[in-house]
């Protein structure tokens, strides 16, 4: 069986003097990836979005765009006349990948798309973000007859969004791994307060400089007894390339090889655990060198292609994160 992707990265339309702008895609190179089939895709439906998302939030975002070129936050978060139907592509691309996953059509999928979504909340648009595609992938699945569904960030932000989304839904489960006290300054360990919380809303705030061997012991400490735990049947990964190192925006420490390894990680875990099904969606990353090669990277897990060999190792040294870990297990009460 093969990987698909969609492609919805509003090339003409969505744009504005920003780092969330078409360039962040112009080194991606998809051509001579044995294993991978582009799939076609709809616009979401209004029944997708309002899943997640209030139909006021909608319609004045609508409106917004309509109105636009304008800014929406502080972040800043802009918004063209072509930005609606941007975003809703982008949820759509994100949609066609999931059925095709869900329908055995495919193995495992890819939805590279912008507008990015996980600051996107159920009430309102934000940090560069219109519709929340993870969230209303994971609603639309769980709406489709799945009964858990489990989301892995590793984009540098925190994803608010998809945690306010999944904040009273037993269904539905969110680890994010961030740099602590930058945009949008939430995404604490405590946020689990209750016991319905803990080991579903999983926030691991990092270290500046965070690094491959950090995400190692990540992956193996926290991200796999999430997984497991959890029992999810589906594993959506919200890929943010602003965890590598040379990010303009950020400071963690990720390198393209460390990218690799972690991708390839999260692909063993939906096989031991979720029959495969696993799909990446593109969220952050705003040095198209980054986003060009954690793609493929994410890619070449995918089709279990080996990791091509980009030499980009962080310069930095890496902080410790014994305590850390050792806090979060605990709190969460992962064996
Ligand atoms: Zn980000």
């Amino acid at each position: 069986m093969t990987t698909i992707y969609t492609l919805a990265t509003a090339p003409d339309h969505h744009f504005h003097d920003h780092p969330e702008r078409p360039a962040r895609l112009e080194l991606l190179q998809l051509a001579g990836l044995p294993g991978c089939v582009e799939l076609p895709f709809q616009p979401a439906s209004l029944e997708a979005l309002r899943r997640v998302h209030s139909a006021a939030m909608i319609a004045s975002l609508e409106q917004a765009c309509l109105r636009g070129p304008g800014i929406i936050d502080h972040a800043p978060t802009y918004v063209t006349p072509a930005s609606y139907v941007a975003a809703c592509l982008a949820a759509g691309a994100a949609l066609s990948a999931l059925r095709a996953v869900l329908d055995g059509t495919a193995r495992n999928g890819f939805a590279i798309v912008r507008p990015p979504g996980h600051h996107a909340e159920p009430a309102r648009a934000m940090g560069f973000c219109l519709f929340n595609n993870a969230a209303i992938v994971a609603q639309d699945a769980l709406a489709h007859g799945l009964k858990r569904v489990a989301v892995v960030d590793f984009d540098v932000h925190h994803g608010n969004g998809t945690q306010a989304a999944f904040l009273r839904d037993s269904r539905a489960a969110y680890l994010s791994t961030h740099q602590e006290g930058i945009y949008p300054g939430t995404g604490w360990l405590e946020d689990a307060d209750s016991p319905d919380l803990r080991g579903r809303l999983v926030n691991l705030p990092l270290p500046p400089g965070t690094g491959d061997e950090g995400f190692r012991q990540i992956l193996a400490q926290v991200v796999s007894p999430f997984v497991r735990s959890f029992q999810t049947e589906l594993l959506i990964i919200s890929a943010g390339y602003d965890a590598h190192w040379r990010d303009p925006l950020a400071g963690l420490g990720l390198s393209s090889a460390g990218i690799g390894r972690l991708s390839q990680g999260l692909v063993d875990l939906a096989e031991e655990n979720c029959r495969g099904r696993i799909l990446f969606l593109l969220e952050g990353g705003y040095e198209a060198r980054n986003v060009a090669n954690g793609i493929r990277a994410g890619l070449c897990a995918l089709t279990g292609h080996p990791q091509p060999e980009v030499d980009d190792a962080c310069p930095w040294r890496e902080p410790e994160l014994d305590s850390r870990l050792a806090r979060e297990r605990e709190w969460h009460g992962f064996k």
